[in-house]
Parts: C-alpha cells; sequence; structure tokens
C-alpha cells in the first residue's frame, strides 16, 4: 500500500467558494473529509477562478503560470491558491474562464470553450506545480476533458502512471455541442467501439469509455445507468464497463444539517425532544397562511423545479388526494410552468397549499423541522440531498424508488428499521396511493416516532463516504479495478 495517496480533485463548483447545485456541495466536503479520514490521503482542489467566486476572507497567493495551446495559438494560464479547512486549493483562470458571466451558461459554446481549457490548464498544473497526484478525480462532463487527455498522455512519464476516475452526479448532461472546442484544444472524437456515434464527441461519454474506474453518485443509481430508461443511450456501452463502475453515496454535512443546533429554528430539538417539533410546524403553519393545527397532516416540497422532480406528479398527486386532511408547501424555483402549476394549486386550494416560489434556505431549514412529510416524487435521483436533510430532522420522506432513494429511504412496511415510503411508478396515481398510505400511518403515533426515530439515527456522514472512496483509490493504485 502506497504511504502518501495524492489525488486532484476537479470540479466545476465548491462551496464555500461557489455553490450552483448538489456538486457544490460534494466538491466542498467530500476533499476535507478524506483528508480528515487519513493523513496519507492528500487531496487538493482544483476549481476555475469564476468571475463570482467568494473569496473574502481567504489569503489568495499566486502558484505559476504556463500557458496552453489552441490551434497553433497560445492561451495564457494564471493559477492560484488558497487552503479551505486544510485542503489546497487550485483555482485556474484565463481568459476562456474570465469571460464568462456565470458558473454555468446556456450556451454549450461558452462551456464548451471554458470547461475545456480548464479541465487542460489543470492537467497542464502537474507540469508546474512539484506535486505529482496518483490520481484525478473528475466531476462531469465540465472536467471530464482532463480524463480523456490524460488517457492520450500516457506514453507521456509526467502522467503514465497516474489513474484517472470520472464521478457521474446527472448522467443526461453530457456536454453534448461542444466539440468544435474540444477539437480546437487537439482533443479528437473517442475510438472507443462501443460507444454510439453521437457520444464520440462528448466530453462525458469520452471520459466514460477511457476513464480507469466510474463512480455514480448512489449504488442504485449505478445500476441503473445500464438500463434503457436512466442510462440516455449509453446503457449497452456502460454495460460493457460494468467492472469499472460503481456506486458511492453522496454523504451530508452533519454539523450543517443539525436540527440541535440550526439557528433557523424556533425550537431546538433531538430524537428525545420530538414534541418540540410542534412549535416549528405552529409558527411555520402561521407565517405561510396556513391554519394552525398540530394533527393536520404539513406535506412538504423543497426543490428545483424541474420534471426530474416529478413536480407535477406531486401536483396532480396532491389533487387527487384532496379528499384528505392536509396542508401543502412548495418551496422552489425553476421551469416557469412547473411554478405556475405549483401557483395553480394553491389557487385552488388555498387555504391548504402555500406556494413559495423562491429559493429560500432559512425557510427550507423550518420546512424540514416544522413538516411531516416530505414529498420527492422525482422521475430520476441519482442521490438526492433533500431527503436525507429531511430524515436527520424527523422529517419523514415519501420518494419515488429511484437511484438514492432506494437507497436511503427503507420502507415503513419493515416495521424494525423503515424511514419512509416509496412508491415504484412515475405517476399521480402511484403517488396518491403512497400519500394515501402515509396518512394513514400518521395516525398511529408509535408507528410514527419509530419512523423519525429510525431516520434520525441513519448515518449518512461523509466519513461513511470518505472511507468508500478511500478503498476506491487504494484498489485503482492497486490495479484492482478492470480498467
Ligand atoms: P438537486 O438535484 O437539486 O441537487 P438534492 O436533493 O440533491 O437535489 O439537493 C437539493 C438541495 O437544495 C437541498 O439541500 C434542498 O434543501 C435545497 N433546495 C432546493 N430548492 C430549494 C429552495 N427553493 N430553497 C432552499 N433550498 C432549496
Amino acid at each position: 500500500m502506497p504511504r502518501s495517496i495524492k489525488i486532484l480533485f476537479l470540479a466545476a463548483e465548491a462551496d464555500p467558494f461557489i455553490k450552483v447545485g448538489g456538486l457544490g456541495d460534494v466538491a466542498g466536503s467530500l476533499p476535507g473529509a478524506l483528508r480528515a479520514l487519513s493523513h496519507q490521503l492528500d487531496v487538493r482542489l482544483c476549481i476555475p477562478l469564476h468571475n463570482d467566486l467568494k473569496l473574502d476572507g481567504f489569503e489568495i497567493k499566486p502558484v505559476s503560470s504556463y500557458s496552453i495551446m489552441r490551434g497553433g495559438q497560445r492561451v495564457p494560464v494564471q493559477v492560484f491558491e488558497t487552503f479551505f479547512a486544510g485542503t489546497p486549493v487550485y483555482f485556474i483562470e484565463g481568459s476562456p474562464i474570465s469571460s464568462a458571466q456565470s458558473v454555468y451558461s446556456a450556451d454549450m459554446a461558452i462551456d464548451g470553450e471554458k470547461y475545456t481549457f480548464f479541465s487542460l490548464a489543470a492537467l497542464e498544473l502537474l507540469r508546474h506545480i512539484r506535486w505529482q497526484p496518483g490520481i484525478i478525480h473528475a466531476n462531469d462532463w465540465h472536467t471530464a476533458p482532463a480524463v480523456y487527455a490524460l488517457h492520450h498522455r500516457l506514453a507521456d512519464p509526467h502522467y503514465a502512471w497516474i489513474k484517472s476516475i470520472i464521478e457521474v452526479h446527472n448522467l443526461p448532461f453530457m456536454g453534448g455541442g461542444t466539440s468544435p472546442h474540444l477539437s480546437a484544444y487537439g482533443l479528437h472524437p473517442c475510438s472507443n467501439p462501443h460507444l454510439p456515434d453521437w457520444a464520440r464527441h462528448f466530453p462525458l461519454p469520452m471520459a466514460l469509455a477511457t476513464a480507469d474506474a466510474i463512480v455514480a453518485v448512489s449504488p442504485a443509481y449505478a445500476l441503473e445507468l445500464m438500463t434503457p430508461e436512466f442510462g440516455c443511450g449509453l446503457q449497452d456501452f456502460l454495460r460493457t464497463r460494468a467492472d469499472a463502475l460503481s456506486g458511492i453515496l453522496n454523504g451530508l454535512d452533519l454539523k450543517l444539517w443539525d436540527p440541535r443546533t440550526d439557528s433557523a429554528l424556533i425550537a431546538n430539538y433531538d430524537g428525545a425532544s420530538l414534541e418540540r417539533r410542534t412549535v416549528n410546524k405552529a409558527k411555520l403553519q402561521s407565517s405561510l397562511g396556513l391554519h394552525v393545527n398540530p394533527d393536520v397532516h404539513l406535506l412538504a416540497m423543497i426543490t428545483r423545479m424541474d420534471p426530474q422532480k416529478g413536480v407535477d406528479i406531486a401536483i396532480d398527486g396532491l389533487r387527487r388526494t384532496a379528499d384528505q386532511s392536509w396542508q401543502a408547501i412548495i418551496l422552489g424555483t425553476g421551469i416557469p410552468y412547473l411554478e405556475s402549476a405549483a401557483r395553480s394549486l394553491q389557487d385552488e386550494m388555498p387555504e391548504r397549499v402555500c406556494a413559495e416560489i423562491r429559493y429560500d434556505a432559512q425557510l427550507s431549514r423550518q420546512i424540514y423541522a416544522g413538516a411531516d412529510i416530505l414529498l420527492m416524487p422525482s422521475r430520476y435521483e441519482p442521490c438526492g440531498l433533500a431527503q436525507m436533510i429531511a430524515m436527520r430532522y424527523g422529517c419523514v420522506p415519501i420518494g419515488r424508488a429511484t437511484g438514492g432513494l432506494i437507497d436511503t429511504i427503507r420502507g415503513y412496511t419493515d416495521a424494525v428499521s423503515g424511514t419512509g415510503f416509496l412508491f415504484t411508478e412515475a405517476s399521480p396515481d402511484a403517488f396518491a396511493n403512497c400519500l394515501r398510505e402515509a396518512l394513514q400511518v400518521f395516525g398511529d403515533r408509535d408507528r410514527w416516532l419509530r419512523l423519525q426515530h429510525n431516520g434520525m439515527s441513519q448515518d449518512f456522514s461523509w466519513e461513511n463516504a470518505a472511507k468508500q472512496y478511500q478503498d476506491l483509490y487504494h484498489q485503482l493504485l492497486a490495479n484492482k479495478v478492470a480498467g
């Protein structure tokens, strides 16, 4: 076993510097969790120097400047370094990054240029610092070009021994439309015969074909990727890589999400003082204009408004269970037709539905701490954080049996260790039936308390995830993963 494992972790975003979605949580937490797990793990994070990075309070120093080639022209690169909770962080700067307005653009020409540049500049950095990783751990299509380029540098002694991981957070986002930029930087279509033609010049499939290991963000999602329903046309190809594919569930920052200390709550509580949740529930009901009643079932959805999340399924399902006693809070922003659908439900049932169309971190915490049931009828869910947060706060989840929801929610029919409710078909009827079941169980206080306690005692820590990554790194360096 090597004495020290050096890992360069590449991502488009990382909390606390910048966070747009779940990837920001992972890249902000996992490197530190790995370092905390073992002094042997020397993990360094590398992200683009986006224009709107939050750098207040961080000491930033220049590390290196060099250039990479783009179609016969040199593109200058500058690299800066800081430390976050003991983890060295490299920021890559260059005109393709500084000229982009935001972390992600709707224009693939902008993102194609920016992230191909970032990926190759990060790889090139290793020639300019005295630190040589054994593993490059890339995330999603944005950093996939680094994995593909690494594969073509195996004759270069500087890169020959580096193993690569591509982590899949959301397969449908493959980086299509970026091939002119890949070619401009010298990355040509992938020749893997199992890849469909259309995927040969998409960054994510190119990395999936050439990485030493592929990690999905939950074990169930790893299996789903190899099926027609979730494989996005890559299922047959991914089956050829089954030996290299595994799933590791994301962790949750347990300090950040703790009902005992959460300052957003009126009443803090733990598993032994769950009755204090009624104070939070009453405050939530009164502040959102709902009738204050501890006995009515308070349902909640906290979500991006995207078809992926099944917002429409929940809204139609709620209509179908209007004969039941419940109130619902929907907190989210996103695609306008889904926002309007949530508003329409509120207009139809103003006394029992509250649609809060915005991003509100404070309110989300109050909802987790006061609502009885979290609704997550996702069409697909690579991992999902909301259901883990809900369980930690004693809010029982109803989820569709897909991806990370399968791996984190144990069905209530398991009388000993159940933590929530799962339904199979992505339809309003299936959701409504599951909701009816949940409402019935809610009437049995002892049973409900058991579900809450079981959920609160789950170990969703990053430490758990970090141990599995550590094992994977060891296997990779010992050549035990089929590449
Ligand atoms: P995603 O696919 O969007 O990453 P997750 O369930 O993994 O879904 O994570 C979503 C995270 O974003 C959760 O922490 C959830 O509480 C938070 N979130 C989503 N929408 C909102 C919102 N409108 N206001 C506050 N927090 C939100």
